[in-house]
């Protein structure tokens, strides 16, 4: 592509996708680029019932797809299967190196969301992919008539606990905490399903395994007493996420833990990037979130080009 690019959009989850349409809508040169299918985090749910005007809820993958397509109709280009290895700043702009090729932006919104934060328990590396999860919607139809514990107090670990009783027998419920953080609704329906036992106040401290298979949960106290071990099948890790930021470690202001500090206006410490959706350090972090950070981000980097202030 030879064309400076006016907004150039890292990550095509809820974030960059609905910035995309907003870029596109308004006829700037718009290319956002995925390291995978777009969608970002939602592909790996069955169901979203939190996304305003659908009441009944929607597959997660769809969204995305609609999410995709939207994008596309007012003219979004998307570079898929194209990792951002390296951005840079560039004459007053940005130089993008990804997938072996290199690009020029006048500006950049990083949308790259998050990924899942892992227990760090003996066993779990030993047995990832053999048992150890963070996906149910991927991985879910394996365990039909099996037994799994979920890890986790929000409302990911409660709606896929239920997601996972489709298939499994039995879910156990682990989280350390005395009560769930997760909103009140999902707790009164994950509480209703008999299919799902509760283990509050407990800490996973090993995955154990057996003919190279998950076979055991092993949990202590939050004092650190021995406490039960659970025999499942598999462990569905909700326990958090971790943001996707080291593209931009060295260009903006990030705060503890790896997120991108952003005004109200989606703005970096660095002029022309933006960051919007989980990636960032706003606390909710939900499609709808995502999806209005994206809109402001896009807004304001095309108040930047029409300022004139890049000199690209
Ligand atoms: C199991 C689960 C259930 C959830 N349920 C709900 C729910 O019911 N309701 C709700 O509102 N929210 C839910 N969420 C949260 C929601 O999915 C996220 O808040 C949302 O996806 C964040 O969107 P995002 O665009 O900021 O980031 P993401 O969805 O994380 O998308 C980021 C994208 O950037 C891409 N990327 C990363 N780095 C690069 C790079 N270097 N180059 C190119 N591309 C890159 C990634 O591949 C990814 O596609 C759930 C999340 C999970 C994990």
């Amino acid at each position: 592509m030879s064309d400076i690019i006016d907004i150039a959009i890292i990550g095509g989850g809820p974030a960059g996708l609905t910035a995309a349409l907003y870029g596109a809508r308004a006829r700037a040169n718009t290319v956002v680029f995925e390291t995978a299918l777009p969608g970002g985090q939602i592909i790996t749910t069955d169901w979203i019932e939190n996304y305003p005007g659908m009441p009944e809820g929607l597959n997660g993958a769809r969204i995305g797809e609609l999410m995709h397509a939207h994008a596309e109709k007012f003219g979004a280009q998307f570079r898929t299967f194209a990792q951002v290895e390296k951005l840079t700043d560039e004459s007053g702009g940005f130089r993008i190196e990804a997938d072996d090729e290199s690009y020029l932006a006048r500006t950049v919104i990083l949308a790259t969301g998050a990924i899942p934060r892992k227990l760090g328990i003996a066993g779990e590396a030993e047995y990832t992919g053999r048992g150890v999860s963070w996906c149910a919607t991927c991985d879910g139809a394996l365990y039909r008539g099996k037994t799994v514990a979920v890890v986790g107090g929000g409302d990911a670990a409660l709606e896929e606990a239920m997601f996972l009783t489709k298939f499994a027998e039995r879910v156990h419920l682990v989280h350390r905490r005395d009560e769930f953080r997760a909103t009140k609704c999902i707790q009164e329906r994950c509480f209703a399903n008999e299919k799902i036992e509760l283990h509050l106040g407990r800490v996973p401290v090993e995955i154990v395994g057996q003919a190279g298979k998950v076979s055991a949960l092993v949990l202590e106290t939050a004092t650190g007493e021995a406490a039960e071990t659970l025999e499942v099948q598999g462990v569905f890790e909700f326990v958090g996420v971790h943001p996707n930021s080291d593209l931009v470690k060295d260009l903006a202001d990030l705060a503890d833990g790896g997120w991108v500090m952003v005004d109200s206006s989606m703005g970096t410490s660095y002029a022309g990037l933006y960051a919007a959706g989980d990636v960032t350090n706003t606390p909710l972090k939900q499609v709808v979130t995502a999806a209005g950070q994206g809109a402001t981000a896009a807004f304001e980097a095309l108040r930047y080009l029409d300022s004139g202030v890049c000199p690209l």
